[in-house]
This record gives structure tokens, C-alpha cells and sequence, in this order.
């Protein structure tokens, strides 16, 4: 099994060692990858940092975004297939794996488009000064990418980094990652030079360890959870090199006596079960004004009893939970909600699927007590906390009682306290009578407090994956 893509070419770990992957709907292995370590690592940063010096890193901007647009037309021309494979390695269901391979196209296309207008500037200084600020690659950059949108992520991190002119590692999940095996290839492909893009298959705390520690790494990219996340920057520190880490969420859903129900509950819902609720930014707390919450709840418990799960083949809403280890953690934490007494307000259906498969239906659970686990815990999983809250200050309290801080949406009719409620609540992203889980591709996305640091997609993107260089020339009068 060839699946470590170093230098442009495909090839098996040195020890010729592989990880069997599960198909996630039967429990049954249906793969394998190559099981990198150090060694194929470092040939991998050594393969980037060669092009980035000699290949990838002397084009111009124009040129590197022209080799993007050309990777989005292949990946339109492939997008069927990509959504096959990537419905089957993650269980979900095809037409949500249509939707990301669309997103997934879009990244290369806006940041093909994006690479030849990210500008320097001029400062005026002195008189006898000319002083500009010019945007410059960082170098070689490592993205350790997660297993609940494999084709997104990978477009969300390498996209704007390959744009900015880096070259790159990229270490997918061990999970999940057949859709970015064949994305790397069309990217071969669309003729990016070998080494720009390399891709070790491995385990996390083996070839993601050593991916995060190499010491000629520039910069250390990372989305999964605050733990892992703990790890890369102690990993990264005695490199003293910058990290962006996203690292999920506890996002509310906040729900005001004038809100329009009928917009609200179905994105509502949608913001729950969509990927079967393993979505950093789903919305997993519904926070519902008091004089309104038996309404509220009650129309959202009727649409989470009509959600249906299943093989990611049939027309289903939510398909499995994509690991084995993540379906035996969202078991666990159901059997705590169940130990404390905390009551089932509704439940969606799983159809009929395979003994084997990692199947959870869809759960609203309320009134959350505000120091219950589910009330601040993320379960990464389809199981939503209704919480009533009294007034704005109230509400506000409620939505900032997390350690996370990465997207809050507000339903409300009112102008002015949609703005208040905007401003007060600490999250990266804010919406407004509507819910984008995470956003477009031109919208600023990432964390505050445990949900991380950096900012991902849009131009400030861009930003994060290089830096600048000030040159300061002093010409002189006459
Ligand atoms: P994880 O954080 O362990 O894994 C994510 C990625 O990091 C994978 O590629 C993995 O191989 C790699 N990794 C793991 N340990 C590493 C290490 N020591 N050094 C470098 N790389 C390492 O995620 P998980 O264990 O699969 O899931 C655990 C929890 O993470 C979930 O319950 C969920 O809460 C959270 N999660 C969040 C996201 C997100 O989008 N924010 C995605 C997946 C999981």
C-alpha cells in the first residue's frame, strides 16, 4: 500500500508497516495506508523544503495561483468520484459529500484567484525614506488535518498556504483520508511541481509527533481537540515557531421571544445533526429565552424525531459516527446523561443498518442544568443541550460559559439587540437569524479561549501562512 507522497512520488513506509481503516457504516476494514514514522517524515519536510527553495517557492504568484485554478477544474471534472470515496471512508451520507467536494473546489478556486492579490505596503516615513512591507512565504509549512471533513480540511489549510507561496506536509487522519490521497493527485496531476505538496499517512502521536517537533518547520497548522492541540505547540515550541490551531466548540444557538420560529428551528436542527453532529462548529447548545422555551423546544423536538439515520447510500440526513474510538466516546458520555437523570426531550430514528456499524440517533436533552457536563462539554456528536436563559444579560452569561469561543448564532428580530448580542458574545464567527456552521470559503473562521488561535479561509488566511519583511531605503535628496 503506497500512500506516503513524498518528492512526487507514491511510496510504502520504509518498514513496509500499514493501518487498517474501518468502513465506519459496517465496522469492517476496507483499506489500508502506509504507517509513516520519523524517517519518512523527515524525507518528506526535506522534499518541501527543496521546493520550496528551487521549485514551488521561485514561481510567481500568478503562477501559483494559475496551478490552483487548475486543480479546482480537476477537481470539478473528478467531483463524483471524490464524493464517492468520500461517503464510503466516512460513513456520510453522498449528497452531504457532494456538498463538501463543492466547498472543496471552491477553496482552490478562490485562493487560485486570491494568490496574485495579497499586497505589501508602502509606509510613508521620512522624507528621504522609501519604506515597503512586502508579504513573503513563511517557508515550509505542517498541517495535521482531522478525520470529520477530510476533503474540506485539507482545501481549508493547504489552499491558502500553497497560495502564499509555501511548501507543504500534510499529515491526514488516519481515519479518514482516501478523499485527500486522490485530491494530492489531481493535484500532481494539474502539474505542481514534486514536493510542494507531500502527504504522510500515519498515526498522530507517531508521524503527526514528529511532523510537529521537525525542527525545519516554519509553521505547525492543527484541527482536532485542546488536547492534541496542547501537544503540537509544546511540540513546536523548542522550534519557536507559530502555530494556527482550531480546535472545536460548544457553540450556542441563542433564541429570543421575537425570533421568526419558522427560519430558526430548521437551521436549528440542521446546525446539530449536520455530519452527525462531528462538526467543530455545530451548534450543540439551544438557548431559549423562558417565556418562549416549551414553544422553542417543543417545534425543535418534533423536527429531531423526524431525522433519520443510515448507510451513507440511502437518502438519510445523518449517516455514522466516522471512528470507532468517537462512537465509544459519545457511548460513554450517553451513559453519564443517563446516570445523572437528565432528561430525553426527544430522539431521531436510525434505520435499519449493519450489527457493526457505529450508528447514534440524533438526542435533545432539557432543561440542561448550567453545571451539567453536556452544558459545557463538547460531545462531538448529535446530541443537543436546551438551556432557558431570562434576558440579554442573562443570555449573554449563558453563551460565554464555556472555555470555547468559536460560533454563536442569534435569532431575534430586534435590530439593536442583534448587534449588543453580536458584540457581547466571544466567538470567532457571529451569525444573525441564520447558522453557517464554520462559513464560506471568504469568511474569516477560527477560535477564542480553548477553540484556538489563527484564522483560517478568506484573505486572512493569507495572512497566517506567510509573513512580512520591512525594507527601509533611504535615497537621499539631491
Ligand atoms: P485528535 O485531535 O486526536 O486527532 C486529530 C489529528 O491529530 C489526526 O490527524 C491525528 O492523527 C493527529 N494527532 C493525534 N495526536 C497527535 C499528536 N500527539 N501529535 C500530532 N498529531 C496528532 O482527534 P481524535 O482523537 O480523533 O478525536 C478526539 C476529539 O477531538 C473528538 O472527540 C472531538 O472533540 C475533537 N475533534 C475535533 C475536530 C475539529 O474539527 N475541531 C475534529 C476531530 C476531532
Amino acid at each position: 500500500m503506497k500512500t506516503l507522497l513524498i518528492n512526487g512520488a507514491w511510496q510504502a513506509a520504509a518498514d513496509g508497516r500499514v493501518i487498517d481503516v474501518e468502513n465506519p457504516a459496517t465496522g469492517e476494514v476496507f483499506t489500508r495506508l502506509s504507517r509513516a514514522t520519523a524517517i519518512e517524515v523527515d524525507a518528506a519536510v526535506r522534499a518541501a523544503r527543496h521546493a520550496y527553495d528551487n521549485a514551488w517557492g521561485r514561481l510567481s504568484a500568478a503562477e501559483r495561483g494559475r496551478l490552483l485554478s487548475r486543480v479546482a477544474e480537476r477537481i470539478q471534472a473528478c467531483a463524483e468520484e471524490i464524493a464517492q470515496v468520500e461517503s464510503r471512508d466516512t460513513g456520510k451520507p453522498l449528497h452531504l459529500a457532494r456538498k463538501d467536494i463543492a466547498v472543496l473546489a471552491r477553496y482552490f478556486e478562490f485562493y487560485g484567484a486570491a494568490a496574485d492579490k495579497h499586497h505589501g505596503e508602502i509606509i510613508p516615513y521620512l522624507n528621504d525614506f522609501s519604506v515597503q512591507v512586502v508579504r513573503e512565504p513563511l517557508g515550509v509549512t505542517a498541517h495535521i488535518i482531522p478525520w470529520n471533513y477530510p476533503s474540506q480540511m485539507f482545501g481549508r489549510t493547504v489552499c491558502p498556504a500553497l497560495a502564499a507561496g509555501n511548501a507543504i506536509v500534510v499529515k491526514p487522519s488516519e481515519e479518514a483520508c482516501q478523499s485527500v490521497l486522490l485530491i494530492a493527485r489531481l493535484m500532481q496531476e494539474a502539474g505542481l511541481p514534486d514536493g510542494a505538496v507531500n502527504i504522510v499517512t500515519g498515526y498522530g502521536n507517531e508521524a503527526g509527533a514528529a511532523l510537529a517537533s521537525h525542527p525545519d518547520i516554519n509553521l505547525v497548522t492543527f484541527t482536532g481537540s485542546p488536547a492534541v492541540g496542547t501537544q503540537i505547540q509544546m511540540a513546536a515550541a523548542p522550534n519557536n515557531v507559530p502555530c494556527v490551531l482550531e480546535l472545536g466548540g460548544k457553540s450556542p444557538q441563542i433564541v429570543f421571544d421575537d425570533a421568526d420560529l419558522d427560519k430558526a428551528v430548521p437551521t436549528i436542527v440542521a446546525a446539530i445533526v449536520q455530519n452527525t453532529g462531528q462538526t467543530c462548529s455545530a451548534g450543540s447548545r439551544l438557548l431559549v429565552q423562558k417565556t418562549v422555551y416549551d414553544e422553542v423546544v417543543g417545534r425543535v423536538a418534533e423536527a429531531i424525531a423526524r431525522i433519520r439515520a443510515g448507510m451513507p447510500e440511502a437518502q438519510v440526513d445523518c449517516g455514522p459516527i466516522i471512528t470507532r474510538a468517537q462512537f465509544g466516546r459519545i457511548n460513554a458520555f450517553l451513559q453519564r446523561i443517563k446516570d445523572s437523570g437528565l432528561p430525553l426531550i426527544a430522539q431521531g430514528q436510525v434505520a435499519e443498518v449493519p450489527a457493526g456499524g457505529f450508528f447514534v440517533a440524533p438526542m435533545l436533552f432539557g432543561p440542561v442544568p448550567r453545571d451539567h457536563e453536556l452544558a459545557h462539554a463538547e460531545a462531538f456528536g448529535p446530541l443537543l443541550a436546551a438551556m432557558p436563559f431570562e434576558d440579554e444579560q442573562d443570555a449573554i452569561a449563558l453563551a460565554n460559559a464555556t472555555e470555547y469561543g468559536l460560533v454563536a448564532a442569534i435569532w431575534s428580530e430586534n435590530g439593536a439587540r442583534q448587534q449588543r448580542m453580536a458584540r457581547a458574545v466571544v466567538a470567532g464567527q457571529v451569525y444573525i437569524n441564520c447558522y453557517g456552521a464554520g462559513g464560506g470559503v471568504e469568511l474569516p473562521f477560527g477560535g477564542r479561549k480553548k477553540s484556538g488561535y489563527g484564522r483560517e479561509k478568506g484573505f486572512d488566511a493569507l495572512d497566517e501562512f506567510s509573513t512580512t519583511k520591512t525594507v527601509v531605503h533611504r535615497f537621499g535628496f539631491e
